[in-house]
Order: structure tokens, then sequence, then C-alpha cells
């Protein structure tokens, strides 16, 4: 008799967003004129920029031509993508990083959970908590979690992020083989500068332990002393790989389009990495629409560059708006800087699904209760930037009324 994967048997519910949406549901019912804004969306909302579609639209029109026409394209990404995307977000920064290193994708999402593929079961994995529980699911799914025990993965090594450290994981006190990292964070919106980052390279290098750094949030950096790529780090090339995608820098989340960059320097007991990944890819993976990858070529434009920061901006600005009103209205925040989150601190210690009650039902505003990425999200909310600026404005005012 064929056999499940029972790894997928000891998922617990993701139930999250789906009591959120049962209890806004609930909500609107029994109160069917008042307005509910929500400030848990973790989508970009602006439309793609002009650039972009354009570039669709001459894609699309180029493949209804017999000289035009592309079929399956290469597997790791057509070449002016990946040569675009190596002058722009890495030799423009100084940072040595070839074409043949870099994996176009179809999301950052899949990539982090495809990497695993290539590392055996018994490695000893380590994440925030918070956290993005794409990392925590696959690895599950993978067998190399362990068992789910009081909110907890048995064979899972956490870094809680709280308060006392800024939100930064401490570096592990045993040897763990591979540590995940998110910087813009997601939850939380922290970000990591260069000096905070040195050690884990360090660590890394002594332990032989491969950083997997998800820099989804890399176009939300402000601050100078942040780094918008782990690879600004010395020696990191020979210990990290690097997730990005055009989601949130360029709205592409509903159009899909990705990278990740495994460098020819980073191997274990000599063999690459890239090789394995590349192997991987080639087998499992059929390559990224050419219409798609026209359109994140477009992104690298002057017009499409400026087009896509404007709505970084924007984003960007309604983070300031919700930082500074709940800082007014006496809530303690994190985030919302190099970030469109902000991990905002409940009142008195109420509990987060607590505090999401109340703001759901007496500001009619709805958040996303930190206990949901992980047991140290305990007493946070998180708020997006995502919504329009009339209904942050609009929401921060219901909130300041209420407390
Ligand atoms: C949104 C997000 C991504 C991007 O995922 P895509 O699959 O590329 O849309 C990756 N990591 C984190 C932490 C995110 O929040």
């Amino acid at each position: 008799m064929a056999k499940i994967n029972e790894n997928y048997l000891k998922l617990p519910g993701s139930y999250l967003f789906s009591t959120i949406a049962k209890k806004v549901a609930a909500y609107s019912e029994q109160n069917p004129d008042k307005e509910i804004i929500k400030m848990g969306i973790g989508d970009v909302t602006k439309p793609l920029a002009p650039s972009v579609t354009e570039a669709m639209h001459r894609a699309v029109d180029e493949m209804g031509t017999a000289e035009g026409f592309h079929g399956y394209g290469p597997e790791q990404g057509y070449d002016f993508l990946r040569e675009k995307i190596v002058e722009k977000d890495y030799k423009a920064r100084e940072m040595d990083i070839k074409p043949d290193e870099i994996f176009v994708s179809d999301g950052a999402k899949s990539d982090c959970g495809n990497i695993g593929d290539i590392f055996a079961k018994d490695n000893k994995v380590a994440v925030c908590d918070p956290v993005y529980p794409v990392y925590v699911d696959t690895n599950a799914m993978a067998g190399r979690a362990g068992d789910f025990v009081n909110g907890h993965w048995t064979n899972l090594y956490y870094m809680p992020c709280t308060e006392e450290n800024g939100f930064m994981p401490e570096l592990p006190e045993e040897k763990v083989d591979i540590i995940y990292l998110c910087f813009p964070n997601n939850p939380t919106g922290v970000s990591a500068t260069r000096e905070q980052l040195k050690p884990w390279i360090k660590y890394a290098k002594e332990n032989g332990s491969v950083i997997l750094y998800d820099s989804a949030y890399e176009a939300f950096i402000t601050d100078p002393d942040v780094p918008h790529s782990i690879y600004e780090l010395d020696g990191a090339k020979e210990v990290a790989i690097e997730f990005r995608s055009f989601s949130k820098t360029a709205g592409f989340t509903g159009t899909r389009c990705a990278y990740t960059v495994v460098p020819h320097e980073l191997k274990l007991n000599g063999t690459e990495l890239n090789g394995l990944w590349n192997r991987r890819q080639c087998t499992k993976f059929n390559g990224v629409p050419y219409i798609i990858q026209r359109g994140a070529e477009a992104v690298y434009s002057d017009e499409g560059y400026a087009e896509t920061r404007e709505a970084i901006r924007y984003y960007l600005d309604n983070a300031k708006i919700i930082r500074d009103a709940l800082t007014e209205a006496g809530l303690t925040v994190y985030g919302g800087e190099n970030a469109p989150y902000i991990w905002a601190k409940t009142p008195d210690g109420m509990k987060s699904w607590d505090f999401f009650d109340k703001l759901l039902e007496e500001a009619g505003v709805v958040t996303t209760p930190g206990a949901g990425f992980g047991p140290s999200g305990e007493g946070y909310i998180r708020l997006t930037a995502f919504s329009t600026k009339e209904n942050t404005i609009k929401a921060m005012e219901k909130i300041k009324k209420i407390l």
C-alpha cells in the first residue's frame, strides 16, 4: 500500500489567517453599518508600474510572432534578467556576484521552501521566533523539525527575538547547521546592520553552517548602515544563500518573479551548493514565463526604478503614519523604518489575541496577532503599511480614540 508523508500529519492547522477572517466576518455580520479597515494585509496594493506593464505588453506581442516566440526558457532564467540583476543589485553596490550564481524563480516563498531539497534530513535547523512560517513548515514536511509539542518543534533550534535583544536573534549556544535569517524582518519590521550581521558569518564559518538569508524587503531599506544583501559582508559568499523577490519590491505578488543567489564559493565537503541547486531546479522547475521576466527586467530601467520607488515611498510614508499615531496613543512600537511592518507591543501585557479583538470590536481595525508567528510573538500585534494612505490615517484616528 502506498504511504503518505506522515510529517504532514504533524503540522498544526494554519489557523492564523482563517481565524482572523472568521472573526472579521462575524463582526461585520453583527455590525453591518460599521466600517472595517484592514491593517493586516500582507500583500502589496499598488498596481504594477507603467514601465513594467509596457514591457510585458511588448513581450506578449513578441510571443505571437514566429521570430519572437519563446517556448521553454532556461530553468535558471534568461541571461538578460540575470545580467541586469548582477549589474544593478550587486555590482552597483560593489558586490561580485556572477550571472550563473543567480537562479530566477517564481517566488522567494517557493525557493525558501524548496532549498531544503539539497540538504540532508539530519541537519539541525535554527529559526527566529517570531518567524515567517514557511521556514518552519517546510522543514517539518521534510522531517527535519521533529514533533510539534506545546507550540514548539522538538528538533528546531528557536532563536527568540524579543524586546530585550532588540528583536535581533542571539548566536546559537549549540552547533546548528542551517540558519534562517530574514532582514528587514517579517513580522517584526526590524532590520539588521552590517555590524549586527558580522558575527553570523563568523559563526557559520566556524561551525560549517549555511545561512539562508531572506532579503525580500530589501527595497524598503532607508538606513545606510543596513546592508541590502548579506554579500555586503566579507566572507558571506562562503556561507550564505540569498533569497530576493520582485513581489514587495515591484508589486509582483500576482505576477510571480524572484531569484535566489547561490555563490560558487559556498561548498560543503568540497561540493558546490550552486551545482546542487542547479540540478534541483533543472529537474523540478521549468522557468519563469518570458513575459514576466521582461517585466522584471523593466524594474531596472531608469523609469521603472523611479516608478517602483514611488510605491515603496508611499508604503514607507504609511508606516511612519502608523508608528507616529501608535506612539502618540501610548503604545511601544518597533519596525516600520526599513520595512512595511510595524510590531506594536500590546498595552498592559494584554494577550495579542485579546488586543486584536479589542481593536476589531472597538475601532473596526483588523491587525495580525503576534502569537500567530510563534511563541515570542505573544504580547504584540503586527500592522502593515500596505493599505491606502486615507485608510491608514482613518484607522489610526480610530485606534487613538479608543486607547
Ligand atoms: C512576501 C515575502 C516573501 C516573498 O515571497 P514571494 O514568493 O516571492 O512572493 C519572502 N519572504 C518573506 C519573509 C515575505 O514576507
